[in-house]
């Protein structure tokens, strides 16, 4: 009986916290909309713009050490190798370190965090117990292949064009009694509070240009993917890349078989098997 008194206490809070902060959320919104006009919308894309290129880096500076635990790899042949791949790239590498993986997201995954001149590879210790150093190495020449060929600029520029799309649909829309007019709703010559054309561009104007968005987004992440490989390839590693792969997708059990059509309209990463064949091509 404790429970479902624990049950309805939980749910009716979060009810009232959700009322409190949807409405406070509308009022701001229309007073703000009031003062300054659509415009806001564009201002609002360039501080989400130039938030998201101070804080992405910010987050794996310093959030990202804040969640894990780390040791320094100081000696070994696994070090060795690294350093020389570094230098084969000219990545500016100044140490490794590996992440005792105390949160999810340090489950198999290799990275490299730090600025301009003083870099430093990050590596999972799940990782380091599944893989040989040869796959280790390949894995790490595949997230310099993103580095050298500077794929993050892609995926920002990507989501910094998807927001200002939205940015501008709401600007165009937010008070426009054509809205209205085609989901034939009579306004009387004066559009209805915005919150109600939020709504009505998110449900209803939105899902096709964000389907059509998502493609192309999905897009250029697959397409890095296998610029990446292809890099790793170039470095002499291709056959460690593939069982790396391998036992990547095998231990997050990705399913290796996608719909074609399905994975160009869903899917970010491509499958294990379209990963395989482009490497071997
Ligand atoms: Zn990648």
């Amino acid at each position: 009986m404790k429970t479902v008194y624990n049950f309805i206490a939980i749910f009716i809070g979060k009810m009232m916290l959700k009322g409190a902060v949807v409405g406070m959320a509308t009022y701001y919104t229309s007073l703000v909309l009031q003062t300054f006009g659509g415009n806001v919308f564009l201002w609002s894309w360039m501080i989400s713009l130039l938030t998201t290129i101070i804080l992405v880096p910010l987050y794996i500076e310093i959030i990202i050490p804040l969640l894990d635990e780390y040791t320094q790899l100081t000696s070994g042949s696994l070090k060795q190798k690294l350093e020389r791949l570094a230098n084969e790239v000219n990545f500016p590498l100044s140490s490794i370190y590996i992440s005792l993986g105390n949160h999810a997201d340090a489950d198999h995954v290799a990275y490299f965090t730090g600025m301009f001149s003083s870099k430093v590879i990050v590596i999972s210790l799940t990782l380091i117990l599944s893989m040989t150093e040869e796959e280790i190495v390949a894995i790490v020449a595949h997230e310099m292949g993103h580095w050298k060929l500077r794929h993050a600029w892609y995926y920002l520029i990507s989501r910094a064009f998807y927001n200002l799309f939205l940015c501008v649909l709401l600007m165009n829309y937010y008070d426009s009694l054509k809205l209205y007019n085609a989901f034939n709703i009579e306004v009387n010559n004066t559009p209805p509070h915005p919150v109600l054309s939020f709504i009505l561009i998110a449900d209803y104007m939105l899902p096709p240009f964000d389907r059509i968005l998502s493609i192309c987004s999905n897009y250029i992440t697959r397409l890095c993917e296998y610029e990446a490989d292809q890099f790793a390839k170039q470095l002499g590693q291709e056959i460690p890349l593939r069982t790396a792969l391998i036992k990547i997708y095998t231990h997050k059990l990705i399913f290796p078989v996608n719909d074609e059509l399905y994975s160009i309209c869903y899917v970010t990463h491509p499958s294990i098997l379209e990963r395989v064949r482009a490497i071997q091509r």
